[in-house]
């Protein structure tokens, strides 16, 4: 057998350098900010904690293409945060309950909190909830079209929801400060991470039709279905940890699923449930951060659902709400026996610049002479829209051709956030958790920015199609975009190495001696 392993020196080769260089050799034993498996840090603490980020009755509502406004309250938008640290490089991921967070606004809040904890921004993940029922941080943002003709101005700032001024920095500061009181609150802690299940729930929403291409939301009961275009991932991802006396300090949830169930007025959606279920389990004390899955095409409402019953609303957001929730408390007691400090704790961060696609010349012109019609030309809404979409989409191509996406990996022992700023489809995600190495993958879209959505090759295709391959200045990546990012997930992901999965302690040996009350045979008389 061949060896190469070096042999250990004579002892007095041993000690001697010991003997004269103690001083040189105390650094190089201290934990270094570098991460990885190797630097065998030897602490790790938690901390959670949320701040209220919630919109104003009246403030615009973002969601869809065109303006529309927030008229009641129902629940709380929170930004919810929690810090990892091996007392070397603490990481933070935060859970925005928004329906999107865009680079401007991620760069200042991670500017803060570098500024307020010594966390690098790219050991920061800000990733947003994609509830349709909160506060304005899109579609658009102020000034984004100063530049532009005064027709562009008018359309992107009259026409379409605009991020307000003062609620964006309610959220940028509602991010730092949860990060930062996270990271004051961080304690000695024990840590696990793995997965449970919440199934029916959640369904995909692109169909394959008769037709031969595929359509998004065809309509319950719609006889043209020949199947799912896509996937689901009942899984939900949790990683959970405890203080010294067993308290729950918080919940990392992951889980894929539009937000869009609509409970009436500013909410969270869905994801209210998810905390009020786990806090019912586990302690009010515990904060839930939730990061969404991919769930570009993963929706709650089921087109082939072959029963009556509500798919919006209260109903339908405690229905969702409370199964992820559910499924979450579960798994974490299940889990809670083996929990452990959860190292190495590790960061990377990539921005790739993936082009647009470009409309045709004629195209344009055709949008532009539809949105310039007079209401005497009675155009459809929807067609005028999507024609607005496209003018400015061209507007945003002469400042912006090529995207750049930052993907992330943010590494908490044996598990792995893997983010992109997309509405990345669902099947993405499932291939990122077979990819491996690591035994637990959350992956979360919507993370640093928002770059619409991101289908699947086959969706871009000749059998796609459907609303989320629609070319609008929201989404219109390339269509090889959605590959390009997975396999760079893939390659952050391979470059770390994941720690151990903590194991519950053994049960003692048999001690010898049965219950004295039950080690008799049946008593019949
Ligand atoms: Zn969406």
């Amino acid at each position: 057998m061949l060896t190469t392993r070096r042999s250990r020196p004579a002892a007095s080769e041993w000690i001697a350098p010991i003997a004269i260089l103690p001083l040189l050799l105390i650094p190089a034993l201290a934990p270094t900010p570098a991460d990885g498996a190797d630097d065998a840090p030897a602490t790790f603490r938690a901390g959670f904690a949320e701040a209220d980020v919630s919109p104003k009755v009246g403030d615009e509502a973002p969601g869809g293409y065109g303006k529309a406004r927030l008229t009641a309250f129902h629940d709380a938008c929170k930004a919810r945060a929690a810090v990892f640290d091996d007392g070397a490089g603490p990481v933070a991921i935060v859970g925005l309950d928004a329906l999107l967070i865009r680079k401007p606004q991620v760069i200042e809040a991670r500017r803060r909190i570098t500024a307020r904890t010594g966390i690098p921004g790219e050991r920061v993940m800000i990733a947003a909830s994609h509830t349709h029922a909160g506060g304005p941080t899109g579609m658009i943002l102020p000034g984004e079209f100063d530049s532009a003709s005064e027709l562009i101005r008018e359309l992107a700032y009259e026409k379409t929801v605009v991020g307000a001024p003062d609620y964006l920095e309610k959220v940028v500061e509602g991010i730092a400060t949860a990060v930062a009181a996270a990271h004051a609150a961080r304690v000695d802690a024990k840590a696990v991470a793995g997965q449970g299940k919440a199934e029916g729930v959640a369904f995909n929403r692109r169909f394959r039709m008769r037709s031969g291409f595929t359509m998004t939301h065809p309509g319950v009961g719609n006889p043209d279905i020949l199947g799912p275009a896509g996937g689901i991932d009942p899984q939900v991802g949790v990683l959970g940890a405890w203080n010294a006396a067993g308290d729950c300090l918080g919940v990392v949830v992951n889980f894929a699923c539009h937000a869009t169930t609509g409970p009436p007025g500013i909410s969270a959606d869905y994801v209210e449930h998810v905390e009020r279920t786990i806090r019912g389990a586990l302690g009010d004390g515990c904060v839930v951060v939730f990061t969404a899955g991919m769930a570009g095409d993963v929706t709650q409402v089921n087109n082939r659902n072959p029963h009556a019953y509500a798919q919006f609303g209260n109903v339908a957001a405690r229905r969702l709400g409370a199964a992820v929730g559910a499924a979450a408390a579960t798994a974490l007691l299940a889990l809670e026996p083996s929990a452990a400090p959860l190292l190495p704790l590790a960061a990377r961060s990539q921005t790739l610049e993936i082009p647009r696609r470009v409309p045709s010349p004629q195209r344009v012109a055709r949008a532009l002479t539809l949105v310039q019609a007079g209401p005497e030309a009675k155009v459809d809404p929807t067609e005028w829209t999507f024609a607005k979409e496209l003018v400015l989409l061209d507007a945003r191509l002469q400042q912006e051709p090529i995207a750049p996406v930052e993907v992330q990996a943010i590494q908490v022992g044996p598990a792995v956030f893997l983010s992109c700023p997309a509405e990345y489809f669902v099947d993405y995600g499932l291939e990122l958790k077979a990819a491996g190495p690591f035994p637990v993958t959350f992956p979360v879209s919507l993370a640093n920015d928002c770059i619409g959505y991101v289908p699947t090759e086959d969706a871009m295709g000749p059998r796609g199609g459907g609303y989320e391959t629609r070319l609008t200045s929201y989404s219109n990546l390339v269509p090889t975009a959605g590959r390009t990012i997975c396999d760079a997930l893939k390659g952050l992901a391979a470059e770390l190495t994941p720690g151990p999965v903590p194991l519950p302690a053994p049960a003692p040996p048999f001690q010898g001696q049965p219950w004295s009350y039950g080690n008799l045979p049946p008593e019949l008389d």
